[in-house]
This record gives structure tokens, C-alpha cells and sequence, in this order.
């Protein structure tokens, strides 16, 4: 038995990744830094940038900046944050112009009452599902923030996350760690792992700062995996048969002017081989294509992106980032764990890899293992559920792909093959027929990442349709009938009192949110 205790953590990479989980496992054990009993350290390269993309996030992200002790107005002011309160995505079911639906970020309204995507279906209301059961589609038509100045940090009164800058995000992430979380943080590439015959990483050799030992090593590596995946051999499994696309083209992009109005949804454009994403921040947009390399060649993708972005592309510099979309086939082995992309990566779709970096770290944070014994029963139980949460995330980003009704390139077509369609996607497509997804509906685990609501928008967006019988529903009704009344007086509501979204961050910028 080995009662080894963990007190001394090491994290090896300074991307969103690394800080984020520095953050989430030094402010849960603060009170053991503070007597000396604990340690977190990051190692992070000086030489190997970080990724530099990743700028849409998951509304879990207030909950986790709010518990590391970030203010959100800082947040805001230094990383040239914008809010998001969703996605909206044009062209994805037919590739007219006129073809476009949200996934927001509120809940329909009564919920957890009453399955309102039911009643939509069965009276067949001629509104978009979205407005039909939320204000959020209509906000984000209006270019309408989800608060107003007054409104306390990280309250809304519409569900939300954000857009941010990410070469911004990990230094802000970092100043705060070090100057009040007691992080340390060590400038050093990692050269060598040295392991215990039973392979547990013993320590790290640096070029710059001698050997680090450690008691639990965090990889946070990004693509390199260096730990997980090159030294302790963690094989990658690949999902490139469920989602094609492998490729990105990303330029940021200038406003025309510097009060253009700034959307506070990101807008996810479906084109011939992949999608393009466009992510407003106060100082400029985001742009990136992603693509299947197998559907398009590069020169193609590049005339995809200038036609979308215009002229000015020409003054731009487009980097391209290849993509190995799939994941470890476990994330925790030995005394090694893997978070962010050095646990894998899918696409950037739905903002997913920030959120499951954060639940991965906060699932360290709050499980982290007394000593080396019971370390593997926490590995175990961290590995079942994030397999978990990786194939359902699989399945929810496939779920925008296959339902396209599209036929103009192979790249959608392909789409739609049952081949390339994970079984699980497949039966609750079949049970969807006949029943409204709903909250109990499959959805078991705590902290899923995407709940039942988002695969109604999306479903119901790109035009599913749900036998419902109308008896079936006949019993709440009356309730029914209330909630989407009180949707539209509250949408009402909502749309005379909160303001545009540029013009909050500004106020942002020069009053600061309310801090109770
Ligand atoms: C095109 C694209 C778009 C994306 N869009 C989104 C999005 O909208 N939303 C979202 O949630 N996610 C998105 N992501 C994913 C997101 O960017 C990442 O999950 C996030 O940035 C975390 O990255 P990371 O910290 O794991 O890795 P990185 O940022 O790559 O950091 C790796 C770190 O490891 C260090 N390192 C590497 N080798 C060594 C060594 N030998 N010694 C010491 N240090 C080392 C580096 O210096 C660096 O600090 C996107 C990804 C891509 C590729």
C-alpha cells in the first residue's frame, strides 16, 4: 500500500488549460497553501506559444472565474471579453439564405415543469422553436446584452458566457493565480519525464530550472500530450469517421468602424466543406473556417474564408491549424492526468473543449486523491465519467451535421451516412420520432454538458419533427398555454430595458459591474 500523501501538484503547460485547472485546484485548497501543507505548481514553456484560439465558452465559465475569485469587471477590461448567449447557425439544413436557428443559452421557460418542445410540435405554432419557448433567439436578434450595468457580476437576467480574447486570457489567468492564489510559476521547457519502475512520473527535468518533483503531474501540454500521451503512452483514439473536419483557417479580423455594433452570439455559417465561425470582441472579430480536408483543398477553403470576410482579407494574416480531432482513450493513468487539448479535441463547435477543461479540472479539484493508494479509485472514476462526457459530446456535435437536408457537396451528404452516425445518436434519433427529448430523457449524469434543452434547439431548429399526439399533451396544456404567454410578456420585458451589447461593455469598461 502505498499511503504516499498528495500535496504537491505540478502542472506542465500555461495555455487556458493549464491556468484554468492551476486556478480551480488552488482556490478549492487554499487553506492547506495557505498553511504550507499544499503546493500547485505550473511549468510552462517559454518558447512554445499556446494555442492562441478557443474565444467561445460555456456558460460554466462564471461559476468557475466566479469561484477562482476573478472580478469579472477586470475580466472583462483585460480580456477584451464580449458576451455570448449562444449560437446562431445559417445555412446548416438547407444552405438557403433564410435558413438559420439559435441555440441558446436560457432554458425554455418552465422547464423543468413542463416539456414544452411537446406543445410546439403538437400546435403547430408557426414561430421558430426558440422563440416559441425563449427570449433569447429575439436578444440576440437585437443585438441586446443579457444584463444591464446595474446588474451585479456574473448575474444575468438571460442566461450567459463569453467571447474573449484567448492570447489575453491566459495571462490575465495567470496574473491572478500567482498574485492571489499562491500558484507557482516556473518559466522552463520540460526536456525529460523521469518515471518509477512502475511508471509513475517521479519528476520533470527542465532546461531552465533543474528537476521539479511532484506527487500528481497535470498535463496541460496541449496537442503535445507530453506526459499522458508521448511518455506515458496513452494510445489517441480518433473520431475522424463522426466529424469531419480537420483543418482551420482563423484571421481576426477589424471592425469598419469602432462603434459597430458587436453580436453576443457567436454566428456559426455552414459552407460547402466544414463551417465558418465568427466571434465579435469589442476590438475586433474573430473569423475561422473549419474544414474536412478529405471535402476541400486548402486554395478552395482560402476562397471560402475571403469571400465571407471580403476584401480586406487581402491586408489579413489567415493562420492554419491542423486538427487531430478524438481523445485519449483514458485521461488519467498512473499519477498523470490529462486536461485541455492534451486530453484531446474534437472542433470548435458549441465552444465544447473549454467547458469540459473545466469540469475535468473542478472533478481534480474536489476529488483530489489524499494520497497515492487511493489515487487509481479516483482515476477510474474520473476516467468513466469523462469518456463519458467526450462521447456525448461526439454525439451532440454530430447531431448538428446529420440532420442537414442539404445535397450540394459530398461533404454533406456524407454527413447524413448512418456510417458515420455513433449508435447512441442513432437510437435517440429513433426515439425522438415519437417523444421529445426532455430533461429525464437519457440525460442521467450531473453536470451534463449539453442537457436535453440544446438538443431540442438544435433539433427542432433544423426542422426534426416529433410525432406528438396531441392527447398526450392534452393534460398540461393549460400550463403550456401559460408558460409561452408569460415567454412573450418577459421577451417584452427583456427587450425594453436591456441594452445593446457594445454599449454595456463600454459602460463595463468605464464603470465596472456591481460587485454584490
Ligand atoms: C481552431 C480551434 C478553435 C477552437 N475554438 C474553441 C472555442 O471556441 N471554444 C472552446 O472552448 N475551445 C476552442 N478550442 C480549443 C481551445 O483552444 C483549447 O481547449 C484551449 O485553448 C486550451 O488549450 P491548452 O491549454 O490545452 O493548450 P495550449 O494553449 O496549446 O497550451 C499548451 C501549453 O503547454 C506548454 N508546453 C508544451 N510543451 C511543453 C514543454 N515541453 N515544456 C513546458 N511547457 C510545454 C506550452 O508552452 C503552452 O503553455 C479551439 C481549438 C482550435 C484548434
Amino acid at each position: 500500500m502505498d499511503m504516499h500523501p498528495i500535496r504537491n501538484i505540478v502542472i506542465v503547460g500555461g495555455g487556458t488549460a493549464g491556468w484554468l485547472t492551476a486556478g480551480v485546484i488552488a482556490a478549492r485548497h487554499q487553506a492547506r497553501i495557505k498553511a504550507g501543507t499544499f503546493s500547485v505548481t505550473l511549468v510552462e514553456s517559454p518558447s512554445v506559444n499556446i494555442i492562441g484560439v478557443g474565444e467561445g465558452t460555456w456558460p460554466t465559465i462564471r461559476t468557475t472565474l466566479q469561484k477562482i475569485g476573478v472580478s469579472e469587471t477586470e475580466f472583462f477590461r483585460e480580456c477584451d471579453a464580449s458576451f455570448k448567449q449562444g449560437g446562431r447557425f445559417a445555412r446548416w439544413t438547407t444552405g438557403a439564405e433564410t435558413d438559420a436557428y439559435y441555440h441558446p443559452l436560457m432554458l425554455p421557460h418552465g422547464f423543468a415543469e413542463v416539456n414544452l418542445a411537446a406543445h410546439w410540435l403538437a400546435s403547430g405554432d408557426p414561430r421558430s422553436f426558440c422563440d416559441a419557448v425563449c427570449s433569447q433567439g429575439t436578444l440576440c436578434d437585437d443585438g441586446l446584452a443579457p444584463k444591464s450595468i446595474t446588474t451585479a457580476e456574473y448575474d444575468g437576467l438571460a442566461n450567459y458566457a463569453y467571447h474573449l480574447d484567448a492570447g489575453k486570457f491566459a495571462p490575465f489567468l495567470q496574473r491572478h493565480c500567482t498574485s492571489k492564489l499562491g500558484v507557482r510559476h516556473v518559466s522552463a521547457d520540460v526536456t525529460k519525464v523521469n518515471q518509477t519502475e512502475q511508471g509513475d512520473i517521479q519528476g520533470l527535468e527542465t532546461q531552465q530550472a533543474g528537476t521539479i518533483k511532484g506527487d500528481l503531474f497535470i498535463d496541460c501540454t496541449g496537442f503535445a500530450s507530453l506526459l499522458l500521451g508521448k511518455t506515458l503512452g496513452v494510445p489517441f483514439k480518433s473520431c475522424s469517421d463522426v466529424l469531419f473536419c480537420d483543418t482551420a483557417l482563423a484571421v481576426q479580423v477589424p471592425f469598419e468602424r469602432p462603434d459597430a455594433p458587436m453580436a453576443s452570439q457567436t454566428n456559426a455559417t455552414a459552407q460547402t466543406a466544414g463551417w465558418i465561425w465568427d466571434i465579435a470582441l469589442p476590438t475586433r472579430r474573430g473569423i475561422g473556417y473549419v474544414y474536412s480536408s478529405r471535402h476541400s483543398n486548402e486554395e478552395e477553403a482560402q476562397d471560402v474564408l475571403a469571400r465571407y470576410v471580403g476584401p480586406q482579407i487581402k491586408t489579413l494574416k489567415v493562420r492554419k491549424i491542423p486538427i487531430r480531432g478524438g481523445h485519449r482513450e483514458i485521461f488519467w493513468k498512473n499519477n498523470c492526468v490529462a486536461v485541455g487539448l492534451a486530453a484531446g479535441f474534437l472542433e470548435p463547435l458549441e465552444s465544447s473543449a473549454i467547458v469540459l477543461g473545466e469540469l475535468s479540472a473542478k472533478l481534480i479539484a474536489e476529488q483530489m486523491p489524499a494520497n497515492r493508494e487511493v489515487m487509481d479509485i479516483v482515476a477510474k472514476r474520473f476516467n468513466e465519467v469523462t469518456l463519458y462526457r467526450w462521447g456525448r459530446i461526439i454525439d451532440f456535435l454530430k447531431l448538428h451535421y446529420c440532420l442537414t437536408k442539404r445535397t450540394d457537396t459530398q461533404f454533406w451528404i456524407d454527413n447524413t451516412d448512418p456510417a458515420g452516425i455513433p449508435e447512441r445518436l442513432q437510437n435517440l434519433l429513433k426515439l425522438w420520432k415519437y417523444q421529445a427529448p426532455w430533461f429525464l430523457d437519457e440525460f442521467d449524469r450531473l453536470e451534463e454538458v449539453f442537457p436535453a434543452a440544446s438538443y431540442q434547439y438544435v433539433l427542432y431548429g433544423m426542422g426534426f419533427r416529433t410525432e406528438v399526439d396531441p392527447l398526450d399533451v392534452a393534460t398540461t396544456e393549460s400550463l403550456a398555454h401559460q408558460l409561452m404567454r408569460e415567454n412573450i410578456a418577459v421577451t417584452q420585458k427583456m427587450r425594453a430595458m436591456l441594452p445593446k451589447n457594445r454599449e454595456i461593455v463600454q459602460k463595463i469598461h468605464t464603470y465596472g459591474l456591481q460587485t454584490i
